[in-house]
Parts: structure tokens; C-alpha cells; sequence
């Protein structure tokens, strides 16, 4: 999508250093952390939304998922959510899907 934030930093044509990529999905700190440590999996393509997701597309969100728990080891999270926020009620401003990785709290 020409106007997605997303699909320009997938493209590397907004600079974001990537904690992690494959073939299917990058990940990056989000700009405006809400947790001690914030990072964003997301795909590489352009899909709108979880509501979008169609049975075609499950085992790209098990990727996502998947590569989130290997960027959780390798930034020594013991624990940590991991949240699809889903249409503006759902507190979704960006509209491609992205797994966000919450943790770094104090136990
Ligand atoms: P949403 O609310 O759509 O689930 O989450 C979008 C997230 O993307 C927000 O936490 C926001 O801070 C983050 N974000 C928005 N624009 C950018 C950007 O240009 N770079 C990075 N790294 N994060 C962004
Ligand atoms: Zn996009």
C-alpha cells in the first residue's frame, strides 16, 4: 500500500533498525514505547487487519507469533505479552497487521 507506514518500513524506504527479519516478517521497536520494552512484528505484507485475516493467511500469523517468542528470548524477556490490537475499538491506528512484544517490566 503506496500510504502505509508499515509496508515503507518493510520496503526500508522509512530507516528502521530491524531487530530481527525473515522471509515473511521484520521486527522493530515501536517509536512510542508502552512498556519498558516495545517491539512490533510485522508482516511483510499488506494485510489491513486481523479482521482481514483469511483461512490463506493462518500460517503467516503463526509465523508472527512465532518469530515473536525468538525476539522474546533474544532479549531476555522471561515473560511478556504479545497483543493484535483489532479496529479502532480495538486501539488499532495502523492499518497492517502487527504483533506487538510488551515486557521489561520489574518482577
Ligand atoms: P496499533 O495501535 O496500530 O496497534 O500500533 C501501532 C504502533 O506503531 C504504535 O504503538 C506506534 O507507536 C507505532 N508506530 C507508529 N508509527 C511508527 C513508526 O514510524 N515507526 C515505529 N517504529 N513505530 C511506529
Ligand atoms: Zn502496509
Amino acid at each position: 500500500m503506496n500510504d502505509c507506514v508499515f509496508c515503507k518500513i518493510v520496503k526500508k524506504e522509512i530507516p528502521t533498525e530491524f531487530l530481527q527479519e525473515s522471509k515473511d516478517a521484520v521486527i522493530f521497536k515501536d517509536i512510542k514505547p508502552s512498556a519498558p520494552v516495545h517491539y512490533l512484528v510485522v508482516s511483510k505484507k499488506h494485510i489491513s487487519s486481523i479482521k482481514e485475516v483469511e483461512h490463506e493467511n493462518e500460517a503467516l500469523i503463526g509465523h508472527l507469533v512465532h518469530e515473536a517468542k525468538i525476539a522474546a528470548e533474544k532479549l531476555g524477556l522471561s515473560g511478556y505479552k504479545l497483543v493484535f490490537n483489532v479496529g479502532r475499538e480495538g486501539g488499532q491506528v495502523i492499518d497492517h497487521v502487527h504483533l506487538h512484544i510488551l515486557g521489561g517490566w520489574p518482577r
